[in-house]
């Protein structure tokens, strides 16, 4: 009998972009320690009534498509809030699933204790600009993203980091001092937000304009020598 997926709020079946060079199934966690501005997945922000159904049913989904999948992708949400996960984690390797983990690096002790097969750390912004603009309720922010950026350095080509770029949060003043916070990552990706659909707080980008193209192109410039590679995703 396997563990109930505590916090599971949503599931793609299958996919091929969301963990690198490897079929997975993505698992989407409820609860976040942030409020991003720009947040498309507001409903995974809270937690939510039991799913206990749906555990079951990606339970037996993975017992069945061994042939087929190869890893588990955690998104959310933030899946490392969840204290269950480790177990959650340990049965589904039993199965001989890869495991990669989407985070926004706040609880850096939780990505080790995940020791994920492949990393996604979101860097956002300043970290001092994290408790104004995303809400965020630690007071050492800096800290916390240093550690978590030395776990993405050794994995190597196994770990990125993501910039997602959106009016206020990320300014050229700002790239200019993440340089420095991500020097030697091997692979970063900047991702313009999409702000045409629903986001979590839409009154935070009133009256400010948004970052075209030629911004971003800049950023990445800025950001290039500092990092192994720096791409930008549309
Ligand atoms: S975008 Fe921000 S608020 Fe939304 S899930 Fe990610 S970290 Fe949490």
């Amino acid at each position: 009998m396997q563990c109930n997926l505590e916090g599971l709020s949503g599931w793609i079946k299958n996919s091929f972009i969301d963990f690198p060079g490897t079929v997975s199934t993505v698992l989407f966690f409820s609860g976040c320690n942030l409020r991003c501005p720009y947040c498309h997945n507001c409903s995974l922000i809270v937690f939510p009534d039991d799913m206990s159904g749906l555990s079951n049913k990606v339970w037996d989904f993975l017992e069945k498509r061994k042939e087929v999948i190869e890893g588990v992708v955690f998104s959310g949400g933030e899946p490392t809030l969840h204290p269950n996960i480790k177990e959650i984690i340990k049965e589904i390797r039993k199965i001989g699933y890869k495991v990669k983990l989407d985070t926004n690096g706040l609880l850096p002790d939780m990505i080790g204790e995940f020791s994920p097969d492949y990393l996604a750390l979101d860097i956002k912004t300043d970290p001092k600009l994290y408790s104004q603009y995303l809400k965020a309720q630690y007071n050492n922010i800096e800290t916390r993203l240093k550690k978590s950026l030395s776990i993405v350095k050794k994995m190597g080509g196994n770990a990125e980091v993501r910039i997602t770029v959106a009016p206020r949060i990320v300014t050229r003043d700002i790239i200019l001092g993440l340089r420095d916070l991500i020097e030697g990552v091997g692979l970063v990706y900047l991702q313009p937000a999409d702000l045409t659909r629903g986001v979590l707080d839409q009154s935070f980008f009133k009256s400010v304009d948004p970052v075209t193209k030629e911004e971003v192109a800049e950023f990445q410039e800025l950001l290039e020598p500092a990092v192994g590679s720096c791409v930008i995703r549309e």
